[in-house]
């Protein structure tokens, strides 16, 4: 931990998986950095917690998704953090009567052709919302349209057919076994932080940079902005002179919503070691589970969209209310009293989140490059929402933040 200084060469705001990868990435370059971090920790959207003495729980990102691409999992083998590689069962389903497989077959035939006939059209170059690919009238639509709601933290709507085109998945998705959150922390262990430091004015109007923040005022030569895009949006941090091209190309990347809530589970050998439930099969508003995530004694429960946000706001515990009603509905009421709330996130109430992840809308996927691109070699942009090709993602995240210090040195470099 660092106490503000007064000036720096570059100042990095935001201690996420951007902000720490730029700022390890500057750590021998000669450079006084210094993060800047509203919070009173490090990670932002990747936090694990101990949800009881022996259940570790990511309340943010949980899975190295393309994993064989993903820089974190070097990272994992440098700290000797252990890789789980048990396969995601996202296309499982742990009990045949719930959803049998006949018909889990003929949903998969239909979440695949949709995704065909949307990566097509998006070879055109012409961009549209994904829903306008789900084909008319067809019964399995709406659970289509909840698989959205977890990848993309919204309906398909709201979906640019050619942001979700550019992104890439290697459907090789692995977990960190004492959680996510817990490898960004130890990732982010060395750098120079400032925490509970909430930056509210950046001034780049005179030869250096004014920071204004609830710790008082630095100047930097360089600034790495790794807020989340709702952020950016709302004016949470105003720039002076204003940036009305970021301004819009946040606004096209809002961060939508996707949930999570923890039950523990009483008799856990009752359910299978990381088995799949779905909460319906034949609605858009509807959690997804994970039984047993490393065989812990608990089940997670995953909602986006919508119903996430209905949920949260709702109030505490109307996630873990409508879990228990969807898991004892499929497996009997017997289920009830073995179920307890643990813990549940609240990510879109979060005020330095306000809202998971970043998706393109419609029309708007070329903003991620608008987004990411710096200003006057002073100002540079990174964070998940930047990233073309892992945007929405930890790892996308992070190799930003590096992105972004690369090009903090070649500014320098510049005669
Ligand atoms: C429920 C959920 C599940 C997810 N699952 C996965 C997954 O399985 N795999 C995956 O790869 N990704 C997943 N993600 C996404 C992933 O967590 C994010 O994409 C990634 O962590 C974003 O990193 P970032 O550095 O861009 O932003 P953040 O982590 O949001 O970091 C930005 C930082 O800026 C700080 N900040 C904000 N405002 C200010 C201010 N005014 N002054 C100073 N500091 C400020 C914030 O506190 C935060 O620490 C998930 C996210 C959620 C919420």
């Amino acid at each position: 931990m660092t106490s503000l200084p007064s000036e720096v060469d570059v100042a990095i705001i935001g201690a996420g998986a951007a902000g720490l990868g730029a700022a390890r990435a500057l750590e021998h370059s000669g450079l006084s950095t210094i993060v800047l971090e509203a919070r009173e920790r490090v990670g932002g959207r990747a936090h694990t917690i101990m949800a009881a003495p022996d259940i570790t729980f990511d309340l943010g990102c949980g899975w190295l998704h393309s994993a064989d691409r993903n820089s974190f999992v070097k990272i994992a083998d440098q700290l000797n953090f252990e890789i789980d590689k048990t396969r995601p069962p996202w296309r499982e389903q742990a009990f045949d009567a719930a959803f049998p497989v006949k018909e889990r077959a003929d949903f998969i035939e239909a979440l695949d052709a949709f995704y065909d006939r949307a990566e097509e059209a998006a070879k055109n170059g012409r961009d549209q919302a994904a829903s306008a690919f789900l084909d008319p009238g067809n019964r399995w639509n709406p659970m289509i349209d909840a698989i959205s709601t977890y990848v993309n933290g919204c309906e398909l709507d709201r979906v640019s057919i050619l942001d979700m085109a550019a992104y890439e998945d290697t459907e090789i998705n692995w977990r960190v076994r004492r959680g996510y959150g817990a490898l960004m922390a130890a990732y982010g262990a060395p750098v120079p932080l400032a925490p509970n430091c909430n930056v509210t004015r950046i001034d780049h109007a005179g030869p250096r940079v004014r920071i204004e923040t609830s710790q008082g005022t630095l100047t930097a030569d360089k600034v790495i902005v790794t807020v989340p895009t709702n952020l950016i949006a709302d004016e949470a941090i105003r720039f002076h002179p204003a940036l009305p091209a970021k301004m819009d190309a946040a606004r096209g990347l809002p961060l939508g919503l996707a949930d999570k809530v923890l039950l523990a589970l009483d008799e856990p050998d009752a359910l299978p070691k990381d088995g799949n439930l779905r909460g319906a099969t034949m609605r858009t508003k509807m959690g997804t589970y994970h039984l047993r995530p490393f065989g812990q004694a608990c089940i997670e429960g995953y909602f986006g969209g919508r119903f996430a946000r209905e949920l949260e706001d709702a109030g505490d515990g109307a996630l873990a209310a409508q879990s228990i009603d969807e898991i004892v509905a499929f497996l009997g009421n017997d289920f009830r009293r073995k179920l307890k709330p643990l813990t549940e996130s609240r990510w879109a109430h979060d005020p330095f989140a306000r809202g998971s992840y970043s998706h393109a809308l419609p029309g708007h996927a070329g903003m991620r490059a608008v987004l990411a691109a710096p200003i006057d070699g002073r100002l540079f942009f990174a964070g998940e929402a930047t990233s073309p090709n892992f945007f929405s993602t930890a790892h996308g995240a992070r190799d930003s933040g590096e992105r972004a210090a690369a090009e903090v040195v070649a500014s320098l470099a510049k005669p």
